[in-house]
C-alpha cells in the first residue's frame, strides 16, 4: 500500500504529464479524461486518489472489482476493462458504469438485458485488436464497424467510442502510428453511422501516453505511474 502523500504526488505529477502533453500537442485538457487502474491495489489507495480528487477508476478482475465498489465511499465512477466472460455479463452491467473491453455482440446483447431499468444506459468502448496480435482481445478493425452496428440497436448500451491495447513500441513515432489507426477507424465508423455520441478514444497507458495524447485519446488508463508497480 502508498502512503497517501505518495499517492497524491505521483497524481500530480501524472496531471501534469497529461497537462504538458496537451500544450504540446494542441489538445483541450478538458477533452483528455484519466482513468486510475487500480487492479490489485487496496481500497485504501483508491481513497486516498478519491481524496485527492480522482473521480474514475478502472479494474480488470470481477471479483475483486466487485468487493471494492462495496465498500468504497464515496462511489467513484466504475470502469470495467478486464476480459467479459458470458456468465458474468450481469455483474457487470448491474454494477459499472463504463465498460471499455466489449468485443462481441453477444456479450452486447447480454450486457444490454441485464442493465438494470433505474441506471441509466451502460457506456461502452469497442475493444479494437489494432496492431492485429494473435495474443491481444478485441475485433479486428474490419469487424468493428459491424458491432458498432450491432451494440448501436441496444437501447441500454450507449457507444462511446473504441478502445486499443497496441502492440508494445518504444519509440514515440512507433506508438502514434499504432493510436493512429484506432483513431481514424473511430472516425470512419462515426460517419458511417452517423453517431454523434461516438466520440471517444481509450488508448495510452503509463508508457505510452504522450503519443495517445498525440492521437487523440479521450481516456488514458493508468495504472503503474499512479499506484506504483504490481507485484501480481
Ligand atoms: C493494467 C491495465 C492498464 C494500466 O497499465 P499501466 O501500464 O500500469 O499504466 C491499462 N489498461 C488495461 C486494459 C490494463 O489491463
Amino acid at each position: 500500500m502508498s502512503s497517501a502523500p505518495d499517492l497524491k504526488s505521483r497524481l500530480d505529477a501524472v496531471r501534469r504529464q497529461i497537462a504538458q502533453a496537451c500544450a504540446q500537442f494542441d489538445r483541450d485538457p478538458k477533452s483528455v479524461n484519466l482513468l486510475a487502474v487500480s487492479k490489485t491495489k487496496p481500497t485504501a489507495d483508491i481513497a486516498s486518489a478519491i481524496k485527492a480528487g480522482q473521480r474514475d477508476f478502472g479494474e480488470n478482475y470481477l471479483q475483486e472489482a466487485l468487493e471494492k465498489i462495496e465498500i468504497i465511499t464515496p462511489r467513484p465512477v466504475w470502469h470495467f476493462i478486464g476480459a467479459i466472460q458470458s456468465n458474468k455479463t450481469r455483474p457487470i452491467a448491474e454494477h459499472f458504469d463504463w465498460v471499455h473491453t466489449l468485443a462481441s455482440a453477444k456479450h452486447a446483447r447480454r450486457l444490454n438485458d441485464a442493465r438494470p431499468p433505474g441506471l441509466p444506459p451502460l457506456k461502452v468502448l469497442i475493444q479494437v485488436n489494432i496492431s492485429n496480435e494473435e495474443s491481444k482481445a478485441g475485433v479486428s478493425a474490419a469487424d468493428a464497424r459491424a458491432l458498432a452496428v450491432a451494440v448501436s440497436g441496444f437501447d441500454r448500451l450507449q457507444l462511446r467510442g473504441l478502445m486499443a491495447i497496441p502492440k508494445i513500441e518504444d519509440d514515440f513515432e512507433a506508438q502514434r502510428v499504432h493510436f493512429r489507426h484506432l483513431a481514424e477507424l473511430g472516425q470512419d465508423i462515426r460517419h458511417a453511422l452517423d453517431a454523434d455520441a461516438m466520440v471517444d478514444l481509450s488508448m495510452g497507458m503509463s508508457g505510452d501516453m504522450e503519443a495517445a495524447i498525440a492521437e487523440g485519446a479521450t481516456w488514458l488508463r493508468v495504472g503503474t505511474a499512479i499506484f506504483g508497480p504490481r507485484e501480481k
